[in-house]
């Protein structure tokens, strides 16, 4: 084989596809402008520049990890979310694109410039990063049981320059054990029913933290919780949006129903045409 990009690219494509890999061209691309530091784009103009012997073995070993169905953003160690690039590594679930709904969703609920905002479960910082950055002046509590996924979530606030409007506190979000009064509490909380884990796609199942995925029997588990203690914890006039599975949509909007303070109850539809956010607004009375 000519050790060019472009016959890498072909070899590469065809190994992943055989392997069942979802996007086995776009994969090999990402695969290969990370081994030799250029831009995709840079390989489509550079197709026929020839890899020495190095960044074979480099290209080889990342090919290996992703033919393992190591998700290629623990490989790359980032992802794209709102049109910003968060460091991932297997202690956080990478950002899905589907959850850009619940930031744009967020925005247009957004009361005021100096909103307070919870985010339970923060994970790699993205909710609360985004958020960050698009209200200049708000303040975001950044909730996450894991000390390793807090450290994460700080590094990618402070490379987008949003470390002071955050405050990262280390707490199970099901305890309920901080205080005060926000404008809005977002949550992409872990939400698969314990079950169905090993029938997730291997990537996921595989590589992503377990905890950051199972909600439990029934799935419900971190709603449960979440939905009571949001009460507490909103002002008048608040919101709490949350991301939900595509089939959970009637449970979710069940147990807001319990809480006669919770009005406006709306299910948003993702891109896909997926229910994947709820919204609710509170109200006193
Ligand atoms: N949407 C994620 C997945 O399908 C699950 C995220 C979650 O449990 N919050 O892998």
């Amino acid at each position: 084989m000519d050790a060019n990009i472009n016959s890498f690219l072909n070899w590469s494509q065809s190994q992943l596809a055989e392997a069942g890999v979802l996007s086995p061209r776009l994969d090999s691309e990402i695969i290969l402008a990370h081994t030799l530091n250029l831009s995709r784009t840079d390989l489509w103009t550079q197709g026929k520049r020839v890899l020495s012997e190095s960044e074979v073995k480099n290209v080889k070993k990342f090919m290996e990890r992703r033919l393992n169905r190591e998700p290629i953003s623990l490989i790359v160690g980032h992802q794209e979310f709102w049109s910003l690039d968060f460091i991932v590594d297997e202690n956080v679930l990478t950002p899905r694109p589907e959850t850009e709904l619940l930031v744009e969703t967020a925005l247009n609920f957004i009361l005021s410039p100096t909103a307070k905002i919870l985010d339970l479960g923060t994970g790699s910082g993205a909710l609360a990063v985004a958020m960050a950055k698009e209200i200049s002046e708000s303040k975001v509590s950044a909730i996450d049981i894991d000390p390793k996924a807090l450290s994460i979530a700080k590094k990618n606030a402070e490379r987008h320059g949003v470390a002071n409007q955050i405050e990262f506190i280390c707490a199970d979000l099901r305890k309920c054990d901080w205080s005060g009064c926000f404008s809005m509490v977002l949550s992409n909380p872990p939400y698969i029913k314990s079950a169905d884990i090993q029938k997730i796609m291997p990537e996921v199942r595989n590589y992503e933290p377990g905890k950051a995925l199972d909600g439990g029997v029934t799935g419900l588990d971190f709603y449960q919780a979440i939905i009571p203690m949001a009460i507490d914890r909103l002002e008048e006039n608040g919101f709490l949006i949350l991301e939900i599975g595509h089939d959970q949509a009637d449970e979710v909007t069940a147990l807001l129903d319990n809480f006669s303070c919770y009005r406006n109850v709306e299910v948003i539809q993702d891109y896909s045409g997926y229910d994947r956010v709820v919204k609710a607004k509170k109200k006193n009375g």
